[in-house]
């Protein structure tokens, strides 16, 4: 009410929402001649053992490739496609990309490395999902545990049969990782309820850690307890040595950020393979 009277603060509020509502229904008008288009790309971020700087997987990070405005990332368009459903499609191109790159490698007798994919909320309340997930592994013929599902802390929360699923998705032979782990409000109910291959420790307690002996104590106990339960634990957001160092140190081996690479295109992740 206040903005009210200065009116030259009203204009730019104003025009900061239309801009916003403007992309907004762009991102929306053009989503599926993009994917028709080929305007979407698979890129891969690899995961590190930083004790042997050795490659031991890989997550799957969608790219919009706009002729006219360039690369968009993720936070341009994921919630948009997240409330019109479209990250349905998004999310099994990706996971067919990934289907791709894996049978064809093994194909050609190259080495191959578990890769994951985000996959959101959205699909955990779709009747088919599970059915879809497996016949796209059955299409490819993937090896058992060579893909991986990210799930948010918080998508896994809101479901009620959600081990039922998550079941059903390991009995295809998925591993199951809980993306982002510590940011929502259960993560402990969730290493109980969910059948659980890997954890990844959301990047802003590596941030927090550097200034918080506390939050250091939270990280060494989380990778404690998923050690004692058999679950894998990599660290997100890796950018310093010492936060390496300092995972190292409490025995999180596998970590993941940019002090070892970002997320790159195929034939770049190819080649460091
Ligand atoms: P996420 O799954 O937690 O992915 C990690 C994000 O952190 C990626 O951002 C990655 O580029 C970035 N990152 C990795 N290492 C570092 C680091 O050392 N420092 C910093 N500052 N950032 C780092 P990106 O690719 O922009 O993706 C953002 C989010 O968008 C992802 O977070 C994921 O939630 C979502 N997303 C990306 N691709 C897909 C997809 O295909 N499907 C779905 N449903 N969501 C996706
Ligand atoms: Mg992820
Ligand atoms: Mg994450
Ligand atoms: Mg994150």
């Amino acid at each position: 009410r206040e903005a009210r009277n200065v009116s030259s603060g009203i204009v730019f509020f104003d025009d900061y929402l239309k801009d916003k509502l403007r992309v907004y229904k762009h991102i929306e008008e053009m989503q599926e001649s993009a994917l028709e288009n080929h305007e979407f790309e698979v890129y891969y971020q690899p995961k590190y053992n930083m004790e042997e700087n050795s490659i031991i997987g890989a997550e799957a990070l969608i790219r919009w490739n706009d002729p006219v405005h360039g690369i968009r990332m993720p936070s341009d368009f994921i919630l948009i496609f997240e409330k019109n459903g479209f990250i349905i499609q998004i999310d099994f191109f990706v996971l067919e990309e990934v289907c791709k790159f894996l049978r064809s490698r093994i194909d050609a007798g190259e080495k191959v490395v578990p890769i994951s994919v985000n996959q959101s909320r959205v699909h955990l309340s779709e009747k088919h999902y599970v059915q879809r997930l497996g016949e796209i592994i059955r299409k490819y013929s993937i090896p058992d545990g060579l893909i991986e599902l990210e799930l948010t802390e918080t998508a896994i929360s809101e479901i009620d049969d959600v081990e039922n699923i998550l079941n059903q998705a390991k009995a295809l032979n998925y591993r199951i990782s809980i993306d982002d782990f510590g940011t929502g409000y259960s993560s402990l109910t969730m290493l109980n309820r969910v059948p659980l291959d890997a954890i990844k420790i959301d990047r802003n307690f590596l941030i927090e850690s550097n200034n918080s002996k506390k939050t250091r104590e939270i990280i060494r106990l989380v990778v404690e307890m998923a050690h004692a339960l058999g679950i894998q634990v990599v660290c997100e957001g890796v950018e310093k040595q010492d936060q390496a160092d300092f995972l190292m140190s409490i025995g999180c081996r596998f970590g993941q950020g940019f002090l070892f690479s970002k997320p790159i295109p195929i034939n770049d992740f190819m080649r460091i393979l």
